[in-house]
C-alpha cells in the first residue's frame, strides 16, 4: 500500500517543490494552496482550474489531514474548548476565547509536553510527540470553520513548548501568515515559550515578526527552579538576554506571564524583583490567578493580594495587566481538558 503524505503544513515554497517534482510548474503549488486554505477543499479532485490527470495524481500521493472534535466543552463567557483526536488516535486540546472585539484561539504544538511546570495540567502528561505543520494548522481551520465570527488573535500557549518544535512551528506560522494560504497578520500572532533561548533568537532571526510571550512566573533562579524545571538548563538571565535580543529584532515588546500561586510567588518581594528583572526590556506583564488543577497542592491567591500585587507593579512597570483565566469552569487551563476526558476514558 502507498502511504499518502499530508500535504496540509506545506509552506508555499514545499507545495512549489513538491509539483516541480511531479513534472509540474511551480504554479500549480499556489492553485492548490489557493484551494486548501482560501477555498477550504480537502478534495484534490474537486480543485476545477487543475487538470484532471494532475488531480489524480495529487490525490493517490497525498491527502489533506483532517482532525476530529472528540468533545467541545463552553462555559458561561463562551469560552469554547476541543478536544481534537489525530489521526494515530493521540488528542490535543485548542481553546477559543472571546474578550470584547476579539476573539483568540489557543492552539497546541506538542502532545503533551517534556517541561513538568508544576502548576500545569499538560505537563502531567508527559511528553507524547510533536505536531506536524498540518496538526498545528488543522486546529485553526476546523475551528474558523464551525465558526461564525473571525478568529481575531492567535496564540501559540495551547499544550506543549512550541519551540522544541521549531520546525514545524515555523512552517505552521509561514502557511498562518504568508498571503497566498491563509494570509493571517504577524502582528495578531503570539508564540508563548517557558524559556530556551537560542530558540528564541532563531524565532527572531526567522524575520516571522511575531508577538513573543515569556512564561516567567517567578521572579528568582531558586523558585523558577523549583516551579518550572527548564529553569534548571536555562536561567533567568540567559532568557532576558534572548528576550532583550528579540526585542531589538521584531522591536515589538515582550509580554511577560505572570501566574500568580497563594503564597508561592504573590508577594510584594516577589512583586519587586519582578520589577527588577524587567526593567529595561519594553514590555508588558500579564497577571493570571492560577487556576487550580486536579491533585495540585497549589491555590490561587485572594482578590486583596492579587490587587496589592498589581498595583505595586503598576507604577513600576510600562504595563500590567490582569486577567482571571477564563473558563475555570470548564478545565481551560491547557491539558486539563485532555486529563479530564482520558480518565473518564479508563
Ligand atoms: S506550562 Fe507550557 S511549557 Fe510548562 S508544562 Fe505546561 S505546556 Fe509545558
Amino acid at each position: 500500500m502507498i502511504m499518502k503524505t499530508d500535504i496540509l503544513g506545506f509552506n508555499l515554497l514545499a507545495l512549489e517543490t513538491a509539483l516541480i517534482d511531479m513534472g509540474e510548474k511551480p504554479f500549480r503549488g499556489r492553485q492548490i494552496a489557493g484551494w486548501i486554505y482560501k477555498h477550504k477543499s480537502n478534495d484534490f479532485l474537486k480543485m476545477t482550474n487543475i487538470c484532471a490527470p494532475l488531480r489524480d495524481k495529487l490525490s493517490k500521493k497525498f491527502l489533506i489531514g483532517k482532525i476530529q472534535p472528540l468533545k467541545t466543552v463552553n462555559d458561561k463567557s463562551s469560552t469554547c474548548k476541543t478536544l481534537w483526536e489525530l489521526a494515530d488516535g493521540e488528542s490535543i486540546e485548542s481553546v477559543l476565547i472571546p474578550d470584547k472585539d476579539r476573539l483568540t484561539l489557543c492552539i497546541s504544538t506538542q502532545v503533551g509536553c517534556p517541561l513538568n511546570c508544576q502548576f500545569c495540567a499538560t505537563g502531567r502528561i508527559g511528553f507524547r510527540r510533536n505536531l506536524a505543520a498540518g496538526e498545528i494548522i488543522n486546529q485553526f481551520l476546523q475551528t474558523e470553520l464551525g465558526e461564525s465570527e473571525r478568529i481575531t488573535n492567535v496564540v501559540f500557549m495551547g499544550m506543549g513548548e512550541p519551540l522544541l518544535n521549531f520546525d514545524n512551528l515555523l512552517t505552521a506560522l509561514e502557511v498562518l501568515i504568508d498571503d497566498l494560504c491563509i494570509g493571517f497578520g504577524a502582528r495578531k500572532i503570539t508564540v508563548s515559550t517557558a524559556g530556551i533561548p537560542p530558540k528564541i533568537r532563531s524565532l527572531a532571526d526567522s524575520g516571522l515578526n511575531v508577538g513573543l510571550a515569556f512564561s516567567l512566573n517567578a521572579a528568582s533562579d531558586h523558585l523558577r527552579d523549583l516551579l518550572m524545571p527548564i529553569n534548571r538548563r536555562f536561567k533567568l538571565q540567559d532568557n532576558l538576554e534572548a528576550l532583550q535580543y528579540y526585542h531589538r529584532k521584531i522591536n515589538r515588546r515582550i509580554t511577560f506571564e505572570y501566574v500568580l500561586i497563594k503564597g508561592i510567588n504573590d508577594s510584594l518581594k516577589d512583586a519587586a524583583d519582578l520589577a527588577e528583572i524587567t526593567r529595561g526590556i519594553p514590555c508588558k506583564i500579564n497577571l493570571i490567578r492560577y487556576n487550580p488543577i486536579d491533585g495540585s497542592q497549589f491555590r490561587p491567591p485572594d482578590n486583596k493580594t492579587v490587587y496589592a500585587f498589581r498595583d505595586f507593579l503598576y507604577p513600576r512597570t510600562p504595563a500590567v495587566t490582569l486577567r482571571e483565566s477564563k473558563g475555570a469552569n470548564i478545565a481551560a487551563a491547557c491539558g486539563q481538558l485532555k486529563a479530564i476526558y482520558s480518565k473518564r476514558e479508563t
